[in-house]
């Protein structure tokens, strides 16, 4: 029986309505254990908030100017349209509703596979209002409560509580799948609608890697320091520099090459260099690594590579000022061997046998023995200004998507700032109700000047949260509501990743990733740290540096 999608509108509102993990696993196992096939691959898709498959570079480009043509083509005066907006504040209800007032009755059941077919249509259109149309189309064919569910769909508001490791669960009840099975083959598809296919098949042994759809990647687990290490890799290390880049998987194969992100995303169209340099290779591979900036035999500073993120096709200059190579360490396919079974031993003898080319470099390499060794070669790498270096176990498998022991990363400690705070937000969620997210500044040299460089709302307990929310309604100089300004009295140690050069704030710089330390309650205002001493932490950054990798020779 073809599913329709108000059947998938009615589980996913029933999805929503309860708390309990069980009971939402239950109804989604439920659900799908009646489909099968590309119905059964895009209903778990949609319940998890999913259009395409993972990786698959369409997109749909409807935002809410679409949305708000067909909404004001239906009679609604402005006023009362803004009215239903502010009694919902979620454009899927708000659209609803609005369906509702204007007595939309839409046509007969969409299909499932209906619903994909104009997902294909909208993505391959050309321009917003062809766009347009083809969602008014859409719409024409159903009521309000599926146009509810589509509109949450396209913009990605479908937060019906659905986690991936729910929806895995709910494969495992529905198919009575083995759920090592089911985490293994979603680490090697990526996309819980194939999963769901396999498991209803039975054949979830056969999930295997596919060209141009991206693994995940597999991660390191930080270690504190080299005896940590050598206590968990064993005696022989193989080190590598943590390269300061993006990490991608490229996948080629035959003429065509695709770079994927972290995060699974393709963005091939981003580093043309690395497509063409992974034209040249000898053979079809799979392989693990990073872009990045390379000028002059130095890697240039992430900010660098950032010029380089979100154009999707960088102009002539852009790729002159910042050419980018890739650096692998790692390959998991080669023409059609799966390696990632294989010790890595394995897999860096073969991607060595591969050789390097213009674009394509090799991560460099050594193979050290014992702690004392280990810590040379991080004093080293410190000294190259490199931010640390990964260790990895040279007999073990590459699991993706998993954070194990068999990858380690050895990174310099975190810098901190002292710090006052300067300003304050009520929290949401759990943290509704008391001032949980604070702006802090540091002096301006020589003066009794604070200027922000961030705003950091973790890392304190529930009780110093409630007692600094009393303290910082004690201390406010100017209440905005939502925001207030507080006399310059709470000191704080700040942890955090880099300094950034920034316009949001006035110093001119923001901290990367903030966390507050510690509440430092004995430590006075006058000896917080200074601006010139943020500048000194930005600048010593944002320098070209070497970091160790096998390019091919001239
Ligand atoms: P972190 O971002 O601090 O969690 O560190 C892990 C990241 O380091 C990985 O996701 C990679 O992007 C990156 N990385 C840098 N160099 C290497 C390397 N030689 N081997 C593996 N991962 C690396």
């Amino acid at each position: 029986m073809a599913a329709t999608v108000l059947e998938l509108a009615r589980t996913a509102d029933r999805i929503a309505a309860t708390t309990s993990k069980r009971e939402k696993v239950r109804l989604l196992a439920e659900f799908l254990a009646r489909l099968e096939g590309d119905e059964l691959v895009l209903a778990t898709r949609y319940f998890t908030g999913g259009v395409f498959p993972v990786g698959d570079p369409r997109t749909l480009s409807v935002g809410g100017a679409a949305f708000g043509e067909l909404v004001r083509a239906q009679g609604i005066d402005d006023a009362e349209l803004s009215r239903i907006w502010r009694s919902h504040g979620d454009s899927g209800d708000w659209f609803r509703e609005v369906l509702v007032r204007a007595g939309h009755s839409g046509g007969s059941a969409l299909g499932v596979a209906e619903l994909d077919a104009s997902f294909k249509a909208l993505s391959g259109a050309g321009g917003a209002k062809a766009r347009t149309s083809l969602l008014r189309a859409l719409i024409d064919r159903v009521g309000p409560d599926e146009a509810r569910f589509i509109a949450k769909l396209i913009n990605g508001e479908m937060r019906i509580g659905l986690r991936e490791g729910l929806v895995e669960e709910a494969i495992v009840v529905a198919f009575e799948a083995e759920p090592a099975q089911v985490s293994r083959a979603m680490m090697l598809l990526g996309d819980l609608g194939e999963v769901a296919a396999l498991a209803a098949k039975r054949t979830l042994h056969e999930a295997a890697p596919r060209w141009f759809v991206p693994l995940r990647p597999m991660l390191a687990t930080p270690v504190a320091d080299a005896a940590e290490a050598i206590a968990r890799l064993g005696d022989e290390v193989w080190v590598e520099d943590k390269y300061d880049g993006i990490r991608c998987q490229l996948h080629r194969r035959g003429g065509r090459v695709a770079l994927f992100s972290r995060d699974l995303k393709d963005v091939t169209a981003q580093f043309p260099e690395v497509t063409l340099g992974a034209a040249l290779l000898a053979r079809d591979v799979i392989l693990d690594g990073e872009v990045l900036a390379f000028r002059d035999g130095l890697v240039m500073p992430f900010r660098s590579l950032q010029t380089r993120l979100g154009r999707v096709a960088p102009d002539a200059s852009v790729m002159e000022a910042v050419p980018v190579i890739y650096v692998a360490w790692d390959l998991l396919v080669e023409e059609e061997t799966v390696l990632l079974d294989a010790p890595l031993r394995e897999r860096r003898a073969r991607l060595e046998a591969l050789g390097a080319t213009d674009r394509i470099a090799l991560a460099h390499l050594e193979s050290v023995r014992g702690a004392a060794e280990v810590d040379r070669r991080f004093a080293d790498a410190r000294a190259r200004l490199n931010e640390g270096l990964l260790l990895k176990q040279p007999g073990s498998p590459y699991t993706p998507g998993r954070r194990g022991m068999n990858w380690l990363k050895l990174k310099r400690p975190m810098d901190t700032l002292d710090v006052v705070v300067i300003g304050a937000e009520w929290g949401h969620g759990k943290r509704r109700g008391v001032l949980s997210d604070v702006t802090f500044g540091v002096r301006v040299d020589g003066t009794d000047e604070h200027v922000a460089v961030g705003k950091a709302y973790s890392g304190l307990t529930d009780a110093e949260i409630a007692d600094m929310t009393k303290l910082l309604l004690d201390i406010t100089i100017t209440d905005r509501g939502h925001y207030r300004t507080v006399r310059p009295e709470i000191v704080l140690e700040v942890a955090f990743d880099a300094v950034q050069p920034s316009s949001r704030h006035r110093s001119g710089y923001a901290l990367r990733f903030p966390r507050i330390a510690h509440w430092r309650h004995e430590k006075p205002v006058s000896e917080i740290d200074t601006l010139s001493r943020v500048r000194q932490l930005a600048e010593a950054r944002d320098v070209a540096h070497e970091q160790r990798i096998d390019v091919a020779a001239d």
